[in-house]
């Protein structure tokens, strides 16, 4: 891809009306564009990152044996009434109605369309446990939307949805998507903690939301620092060694506002652990048993007997993570920004000096790019005719996470060479090729 023909809409200054630093370059390197309040366009370089961001939830999501499906953006306020939802829910859904006057919504969430799903089509326990998905745009009529796409009205979510036979089948399926939301975060370098939470409007006891720090953060936590050092790489798939897994993390003080206790806290934290900070919630868990089973009447045989199915629910903010990985790896001060390589919108940019009726440097660039991309990388050409300083300022804010410059003195098949943020070197074409796919893995 070349950059003059690219749609990358770059602002000279940071816009004035963004206050934190990933509205702020979302907004300056053209990957957002407002609509209305809270609603957002989503532009090149932004929905690269999303969708590579969405693939990554994906992927982990299948690993642990669910089941991806697409359920409807509009609801029916039949099912909420069911679920006595339709009144408690407030002003944060949005209601419409349609021709013939019925009423519809556009769904903030999905317990009780899949509870509908599910009630039509299961009718054993032996296809137990049932682990569903969707990767589906939710709309709620936040009363500040503020922050960019951070906390918006319209955003993309993954919501998956758990079906089990009794509480211990419940729980363990509530462990894999605890898992499988590590690992998700863990692909996409950020350390996001695992904290006991509220569960609000969803209902049900068990909950946990998954914060990474944040000085912009809307969440306040109280930690125990030493659950940063617990290690999730060897988990398997079977209930013990999951159980063993969330007890390696609930074992230590984690939580957020709504369930913060001083007397807990300075009990159950040694003095220099504790830590009391912001941080932004970009997935959470829940565990509820039968509260909407029940009254929607969704049951399956066993032995029998008619038992009300248990359910969990389990969020990512796939929107929000783009803006939460700018928190985390944006330096503000230097103007330079680093996607992690499994969501950058191009692995490497290409940066040659073009001069007045010379392509030589073009030219070599597009070779260079030819072969890269023969190795499944993906680049971005800088083929105007600005200067080095200023093209890599543009990269930096790109956040592109290698860069390879081509001067006027380059010969042979050395180039300039630098992963972002850190000191160039000269090396051969095919180092360089090597290096990035390294990374990519
Ligand atoms: P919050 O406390 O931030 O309002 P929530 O508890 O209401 O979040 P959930 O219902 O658990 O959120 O939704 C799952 C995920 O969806 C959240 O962890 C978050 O990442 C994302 N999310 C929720 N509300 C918004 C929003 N208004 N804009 C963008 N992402 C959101
Ligand atoms: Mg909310």
């Amino acid at each position: 891809m070349y950059f003059s023909k690219s749609f990358i809409p770059i602002l000279k200054n940071n816009p004035t009306e963004a206050t934190i630093k990933s509205h702020q370059l979302m907004l300056r390197v053209g990957m957002i564009k407002q609509s209305s309040a809270g609603i957002y366009s989503w532009l090149p370089l932004g929905f690269k990152v999303m969708k590579k961001i969405e693939r990554i939830v994906r992927e982990e999501q299948d690993r642990i044996g669910a089941q991806e499906i697409l359920m409807p953006t509009i609801q029916s306020s039949e099912i909420w009434k069911e679920s006595g939802r339709y009144e408690d829910y407030g002003e944060e859904m949005l209601r419409i109605k349609d021709r013939q006057g019925r009423e519809i919504l556009y769904g903030p969430t999905n317990e009780e369309l899949i509870t509908d799903i599910f009630r039509s089509s299961i009718k054993s326990y032996k296809s137990l446990p049932q682990l569903l998905y969707h990767i589906q745009w939710k709309f709620r009529d936040e009363l500040r939307p503020r922050f960019g796409i951070m906390r918006c009205r319209e955003f993309y979510m993954k919501d998956a949805y758990s079906f089990d036979i009794n509480d211990d089948e419940a729980i363990y399926s509530y462990n894999k998507f605890f898992l499988s939301y590590l690992r998700t975060f863990k692909r996409l370098d950020l350390s996001a903690i695992p904290m006991s939470a509220d569960t609000g409007p969803i209902g049900g006891n068990l909950s946990h939301e998954f914060v990474i720090l944040a000085d912009t953060g809307e969440s306040k936590i109280y930690t125990d620092k030493r659950i940063f050092e617990v290690q999730s790489d060897k988990a398997i798939l079977n209930k013990e060694n999951l159980n063993d897994l969330r007890n390696k993390f609930d074992k230590y003080y984690a939580v957020t506002d709504e369930k913060f206790n001083k007397k807990d806290f300075d009990e159950k934290v040694p003095e220099e652990f504790r830590l009391s900070t912001k941080g932004i919630e970009v997935g959470h868990i829940f565990y509820f048993g039968d509260k909407y089973s029940k009254p929607m009447n969704a049951s399956v045989d066993y032995q029998g007997k008619k038992e009300f199915v248990k359910m969990g629910s389990y969020g990512v903010g796939v929107s929000r993570l783009v803006g939460a990985i700018i928190e985390a790896k944006y330096d503000n001060k230097n103007e330079i920004m680093k996607w992690p390589i499994s969501v950058a919108p191009f692995d490497c940019g290409i940066l040659p000096l073009i001069n007045k009726n010379d392509t030589k440097n073009l030219d070599k660039a597009v070779k260079i790019s030819n072969l890269l991309k023969k190795n499944g990388l993906d680049v971005l050409i800088d083929d105007t005719e600005e200067n080095f300083s200023s093209k890599i300022k543009k990269f930096n804010l790109l956040g592109i996470p290698f860069q390879i410059m081509i001067g006027n003195k380059n010969e042979g098949d050395i180039f300039e060479f630098r992963e972002i943020g850190i000191e160039s070197k000269n090396i051969s074409i095919n180092e360089i090729v090597e290096i990035i796919k390294k990374k990519k893995v």
